[in-house]
This record gives C-alpha cells, sequence and structure tokens, in this order.
C-alpha cells in the first residue's frame, strides 16, 4: 500500500525531527510514496538518498528567494493544458497526480492539486492547438504522470492526439518506471503499441540514483525498448542523493547498459521549497568536470540548467576553449593542459 501521510509513514519508517515537523501547508506538495519506492529505501538510515527523495521535511516549509514557477510556464500556457514554450515543441499536462511525488518537483504548484486528469473538451482544445500549428515538432505528454490515466483514457488520449497530428514526436514522460512498474502490463503496452504509426515515440524516464534502477524498472523499460521506443534518462543534480561523482558514474553506466540513454543531468530548479535539495553550481561543475574525465561520450548526460524567468536552457560545461591567438585555437584537454588548433585560413575546395 502506498503511504500518503506521516502517521502511517512513522509505523514503518522512525522519522527524523524534521521530517515530523513538515506541513503540507505553504509551497509544498502532498506525500505521496509508492510500494516499490518504500521497498527502495533503507529504513535504518535517515540520510538514505532515495529516502531524501521522497520522504518531506520541514525545510518545504521555508520560503525562500525562489518562485512557484520559475520557467513561466502559467505565462506560456495557450490552452488550460498546453505549455508553448518553444517554438518546435510543446507539454501537454494530461493529469496532475503521480504515483509519488518527488520533494524537488518543479511543477509543484501544478502535481498533486485538485486539477486531476484532463477533461475530453480540454484535450480536444489541445488538439485543434496542435493542428493549427504546425511548428510544433515534439510534444511532452506530461503532468504529473501520465500512466496514472487508465487504459481506456491513455488509449483516447493516444488516439485523439495522434489523429489530430500523426507527424509529431510524442514523448512518453514518467517515473512510473521506477514508482509504479507493475502498471506496465501487457494490455498496456498493447494500447500503445497500436498507436505506433507516424512519429515515434520517445520514453522519457527520471532515475536519479542508481538503487533506483532495480529488476522491475528495468524489466518495465525493456517492455518500451523491445517495442522499438528509445529510453533517455533526465536525471536532477541533488545534494545528498547523487551530488558525487561515482553515483552518478555508476547512475550513467547502468542506464546505458540497460539501453537507456543519459540524456540530461538537470541542475536544479529555483522552485519554492526546493533549496535544501538543491546542489550548489560550483559543486555541480567540478562532477560534470570529472565525469566528462570517466564517461564515454554515449554515457556522459548533459548537465543543464533550464535559466529562470523561462530563459531557456543552457549546457553547463567547463571553458574549454580558451581563445584564438594568432591563427590558433588554445584549447583546454580534459584530461591535461591545453593544445593548439589552427584555424582554417582559406578553403582548400574550388
Ligand atoms: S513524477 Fe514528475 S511530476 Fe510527479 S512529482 Fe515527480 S517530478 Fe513531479
Amino acid at each position: 500500500m502506498a503511504v500518503s501521510n506521516l502517521d502511517e509513514l512513522g509505523k514503518i519508517i522512525n522519522l527524523t525531527e524534521d521530517e515530523k515537523a513538515w506541513s503540507e501547508k505553504g509551497p509544498s506538495l502532498s506525500m505521496l510514496i509508492s510500494d516499490n519506492i518504500l521497498s527502495l529505501i533503507d529504513k535504518r538510515d535517515p540520510k538514505d538518498p532515495i529516502r531524501r527523495e521522497f520522504v518531506p521535511t520541514c525545510n518545504e516549509n521555508i520560503a525562500s528567494e525562489e518562485s512557484i514557477d520559475p520557467l513561466e510556464e502559467v505565462a506560456n500556457s495557450k490552452t488550460n493544458r498546453l505549455i508553448h514554450r518553444y517554438n518546435n515543441r510543446a507539454a501537454l499536462l494530461v493529469t496532475s497526480r503521480c504515483f509519488a511525488y518527488c520533494r524537488h518537483c518543479f511543477r509543484r504548484r501544478f502535481t498533486s492539486n485538485d486539477d486531476g486528469k484532463i477533461t475530453e473538451p480540454e484535450l480536444m482544445e489541445a488538439a485543434k492547438y496542435l493542428r493549427e500549428h504546425e511548428e510544433i515538432k515534439e510534444v511532452l505528454l506530461t503532468g504529473g504522470d501520465m500512466f496514472t490515466l487508465n487504459d481506456g483514457e491513455i488509449d483516447m488520449l493516444l488516439g485523439t492526439l495522434k489523429a489530430a497530428r500523426e507527424d509529431i514526436i510524442y514523448r512518453l514522460c514518467t517515473r512510473a518506471l521506477l514508482a509504479s512498474p507493475e502498471r506496465f502490463t501487457s494490455e498496456l503496452m498493447a494500447i500503445i503499441k497500436k498507436h505506433m504509426h507516424g512519429a515515434p515515440f520517445l520514453l522519457m524516464c527520471q532515475f536519479n540514483h542508481p538503487r533506483e534502477l532495480n529488476d522491475k524498472a528495468i524489466k518495465a523499460v525493456s517492455a518500451f525498448v523491445d517495442m522499438g521506443i528509445p529510453a533517455f534518462n533526465q536525471a536532477v543534480l541533488l545534494e545528498g542523493v547523487n551530488d558525487d561523482v561515482d553515483v552518478l558514474e555508476e547512475l550513467s553506466n547502468k542506464l546505458l547498459y540497460n539501453r537507456i540513454k543519459p540524456y540530461y543531468l538537470f541542475q536544479g530548479d529555483l522552485v519554492d521549497g526546493t533549496k535544501h535539495l538543491r546542489c550548489s553550481l560550483k559543486k555541480g561543475l567540478e562532477i560534470e568536470k570529472e565525469l566528462r574525465k570517466r564517461l564515454s561520450g554515449i554515457a556522459m548526460p548533459q548537465y543543464t540548467i533550464d535559466l529562470p524567468q523561462g530563459g531557456g536552457k543552457v549546457i553547463l560545461t567547463e571553458n574549454y576553449v580558451l581563445g584564438l591567438e594568432n591563427g590558433m585555437w588554445k584549447i583546454k584537454s580534459p584530461f591535461q593542459g591545453k593544445r593548439d588548433y589552427p584555424e582554417k585560413s582559406e578553403s582548400v575546395n574550388q
């Protein structure tokens, strides 16, 4: 049984004072911890990384300089459920519900609130917008977690969207692979398969710690990959969870081994109530630099910040290009020293 309040959780885990003092008021989102996640938490360790991701503390109740909507999604909402912030892609909030609520959730203004599932008129309105905006090439199906919808609702969602625009790449964004891997039944996979025509689906996962990739989660991801849906991981850099080179190296290699491309490593957004989970950018850059030495190019995620006030995504990395001097680029090696690379003076092609 999933746990949704401190009294129930206190019977399973010896709660710390900070955990006991959490209040759902203020910039906080509800507590919900699924069975699979509970089974992954080391109950004896108050600093267990997975516990930090899902068990709330009173640190969430501290108001700070942050915002409840740092990416300005509300300002960029074109329908009740569709956010169109970048020219070529959009995000559709199909539900506010998840199988478990991550304490670092950047969309906590919406997640776990009473808006619930997308209604049929809201879905039709979004489909109309997509038909009228051919510049949109990709749509993120998100929320919330789309797989909290039942099979019939997912069938209708995918059917409506494919009928509106078969040429759009729909990204299936979910943490259910970790939180509720049993959700991916053969019936559900058959529904997804039925809609695999036109542009491909992409599976967007969020695994933040290597321990999250247990046998059940790996099996759930495999069901998508075996069907021809590529899987990508978008991890979030979190203090006390994965702000460690060894942990992230293990995570990346384990993801790749299980056919999931490590795609992003996100710097935490400036969201109210999440400051205690955010890693400093200085430390993040040090981790990125070391990871780059240890991982292959394909195993290396892009350390990325989504700039406040909807400024867009920027890749964060060591500055390797030092400058151009007398026709020679000075470039720092990730291993040692620097190298010269000549600027091409003129084309040899006629
Ligand atoms: S699964 Fe995604 S939307 Fe849900 S709480 Fe976690 S980060 Fe937020």
